[in-house]
């Protein structure tokens, strides 16, 4: 230990004379300088310039280099398609979309359940308006079996709420997880047999457009806006409110029926077509020769169920 402590001393000892020896050779070394103007000039301007770039690096570059951005990509649920976007937002109320709009100067994009394929949701630095978190129920009138909705809503949660009073959606996709507003936006259809695509269950919309104005558009009312924001994929503007016309809930019963792809018509005809009790169906035609159908069929059933 004592050992120790003596070669401890020691060192700080020498360290302590090389560190004077340095100071004083630096003290005589600034003497020699300052006493001869032709050396003087150069050293404190070589020193000046040093401390320039010791400053430039230290201050320049991004100071957010280090930081870990927040992730504004927006993907379809393909995930082929990554956009970039500027900013996102979740908007819960009517007016958080209406100042947003009206502050933003760049492009708008909007997203429901981001289930298109193919790069609809979003656009390149654009404000993305997600609008799943904009999803209540603002009316249900079980009297007229209508609804109206925010459009960030799926079908299956808006389907929750309408089941206790025995009403159905009317006209949605074969999925209940994508929104109102994504399945309008597309004039979806369903596989309802005597019901078209979606646009003629819609009985209003309340649709916020560019200039951040709320416009109310129905068949009589702004029917253009009406027409053309069905199936827009948003371009008209963000469709914030939807009135939608109900259907009675009935049971249904699947069945199937395998047939030659050549007697498929006729079997359509004289099945399904025009048929009240035909609530759904599909035909799934199988590679690889394509020549056999699969009918899928839901009936409406009356049976009860213990
Ligand atoms: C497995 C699968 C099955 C499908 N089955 C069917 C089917 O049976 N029938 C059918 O028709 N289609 C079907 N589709 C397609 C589907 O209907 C569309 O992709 C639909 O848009 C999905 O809804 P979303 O909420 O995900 O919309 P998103 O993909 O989020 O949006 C679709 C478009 O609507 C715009 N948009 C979304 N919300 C709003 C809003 N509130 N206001 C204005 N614009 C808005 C978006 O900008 C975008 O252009 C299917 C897709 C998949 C992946």
């Amino acid at each position: 230990m004592k050992r120790l402590f003596n070669l401890l001393r020691l060192l700080f000892r020498y360290s302590i004379i090389i560190l004077k020896s340095v100071f004083s050779g630096l003290r005589n070394l600034i003497r020699i300088i300052n006493g001869k103007k032709v050396l003087s000039i150069p050293f404190y301007g070589l020193l000046a310039f040093a401390l320039y770039v010791v400053l430039l690096i230290q201050f320049s570059g991004d100071p957010t280099f280090n930081k870990t951005f927040e992730n504004k990509r927006i993907n379809d649920i393909t995930q082929l398609n990554p956009i970039q976007v500027n900013r996102i937002i979740k908007p819960k109320t009517i007016n958080e979309i209406i100042y947003t709009i009206k502050t933003t100067t760049g492009p708008i994009s909007i997203g429901g359940g981001k289930y298109s394929m193919g790069g609809q949701t979003a656009f390149e630095n654009s404000l993305h308006i997600d609008m799943r978190s904009f999803n209540k129920v603002v009316k249900l009138d079980t009297i007229k079996k209508q609804i109206t909705v925010q459009t960030g809503i799926r079908w299956r949660d808006l389907q929750k709420i309408i089941d206790p009073y025995n009403l159905s959606v009317k006209i949605m996709q074969t999925y209940s997880n994508f929104t109102v507003g994504g399945a309008i936006s597309v004039n979806c259809h369903g596989r309802y047999i005597g019901h078209g695509p979606i646009i003629s269950s819609v009985l209003e919309l309340k649709i916020i457009t560019a200039s951040g104005e709320i416009i109310k558009a129905n068949r009589q009312v702004n029917q253009d806006i009406f027409n053309a924001a069905i199936g827009g994929y948003g371009g008209i503007g963000v469709i914030a409110e939807a009135t939608l016309q109900l259907a009675d809930n009935v049971k249904v019963e699947r069945s199937t029926q395998l047939l030659e792809a050549a007697d498929y018509n006729t079997y359509f005809d004289s099945n399904i077509k025009n048929k009240e009790e035909v609530i759904f169906q599909n035909g799934d035609l199988y590679p690889p020769d394509y020549n056999k159908i699969r009918s899928v069929v839901w009936k409406k059933n009356r049976k009860t169920i213990n």
